[in-house]
């Protein structure tokens, strides 16, 4: 019998479910009470020895666990490997700001978009993630650091418009009064551009706010690094933008990977201000891309970065470079499971050829 996985339930699911067991209706506020603090079943100890047996006996709790943890000795910036109970692997990443904690999340255990800068392309696409497991890793990450994590950004491993209806339901779960409760407001849905979603998104009353990966202003350049873009150009992804800044009447945040000689140029600039000028509703965040083993892209150099952002701002466009965090321990999404599951193919295969097995290093969960 497949255990059912109770994260990913809401409040009206939750009493469904405890009712089919015989449970009084309170038992069901007691077990969200433990899951949102990240309790295993032998930690809810406000529910009888017998109930938590029946709850491990037909459930799970959807709180993944931490397969390697690496913290940044320069900022403080935590990465985290979590095993789904199938054994996928996915990332997440806490960091710290003036204003708080924020949390980057997966949304999918590999990404099917093949970006190609993007450390996600690399490895086989296992599954979409479950609202419960989307939600499982904020909660994770909580309660192994002990923070109140205030700002949520679904712009770990996976497309989050490519596994509509998890991520709309974990925010809404993630959202709720007897959930997290983290504002709306705070919390940012990355795309790299899949334009039908971005139009319900924005009937979706869920004021969010929409990053839209975007790398190049030019449909034949941005073509050769985002396959998406073949699918949905500009002109179409720049329309779904307006009609989501028209509904949401929010700002929305282009992510722009500077890219040497790729992207950096004065015509790209002039480019990306004039698409930007006329969306007005709109931020730029510049990143100085992470080096990714295999791509061959490298990061412009300080000064060229910020000419790039000067051309920019000279023209009116609200612009940021974004600040780097965690630069020791490799924080782009999907290097610390590319890795891993890369370790793991050299154990198995060294399992297979009879020598000796390499070690894969458990986490320092102090
Ligand atoms: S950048 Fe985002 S959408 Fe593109 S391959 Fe990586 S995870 Fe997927």
């Amino acid at each position: 019998m497949e255990k059912i996985r109770l994260l990913d339930l809401d409040t009206h699911e939750l009493e469904e479910f405890v009712a089919s067991k015989n449970l009084p209706k309170y038992r069901a506020k007691q077990i969200a009470e433990r899951l949102t603090a990240g309790a295993s079943f032998e930690e809810m100890t406000n529910l009888s020895k017998d109930v938590r047996a029946m709850l491990a006996e037909c459930a799970v709790t959807g709180i993944p666990e931490v397969a390697d943890v690496k913290r940044s000795q320069l900022d403080g910036t935590v990465k985290f490997l979590f095993e789904q109970e199938d054994g996928v692997l996915v990332e997440s990443v806490l960091m710290k700001y003036s204003y708080g904690y924020s949390v980057c999340i997966s949304s999918q255990a590999g990404c099917k978009m093949g970006c190609r800068f993007c450390a996600s392309t690399g490895i086989p696409f296992s599954r979409s993630l479950s609202a419960g497991e989307i939600l499982g890793q904020v909660i994770a990450v909580q309660k192994h650091e002990n923070v109140r994590i205030g700002h949520i950004v679904i712009m770990g491993i996976g497309e989050p418009l490519d596994n509509y209806d998890n991520v709309v339901k974990f925010l809404r779960r993630v959202t709720a009064d007897e959930g997290l409760n983290v504002g709306a407001r705070k919390i940012s849905v990355s795309t790299c551009g899949i334009v039908p979603k971005i139009y319900t998104l924005a009937d979706e009353k869920l004021p969010v706010t929409l990053s839209v990966s975007l790398h190049n202003p030019f449909d034949s350049e941005r073509s050769k690094i985002m396959p998406i873009n073949k699918k949905y150009p500009l002109d179409e992804l720049f329309e779904a933008c307006r009609y989501y800044t028209e509904k949401t009447k929010r700002r929305i945040t282009f992510e722009y990977a500077l890219i040497a000689g790729v992207n950096d140029s004065k015509r790209h600039a002039d480019e990306l201000a004039a698409r930007m000028k006329k969306l007005k509703l709109c931020h730029v965040n510049l990143i100085p891309v992470n080096k990714v083993s295999g791509t061959g892209f490298e990061r412009p150099d300080r000064k060229n970065i910020e000419r790039f952002a000067g051309l920019l701002d000279a023209q009116g466009v609200s612009v940021t470079v974004r600040r780097e965090l965690g630069r020791d321990i490799d924080a782009a999404c999907g290097q610390l499971r590319k890795q891993t599951a890369e370790e793991r193919k050299a154990a198995e295969a060294a399992k297979t050829a009879g020598v000796a097995e390499t070690v894969i290093e458990k986490p320092d969960n102090g």
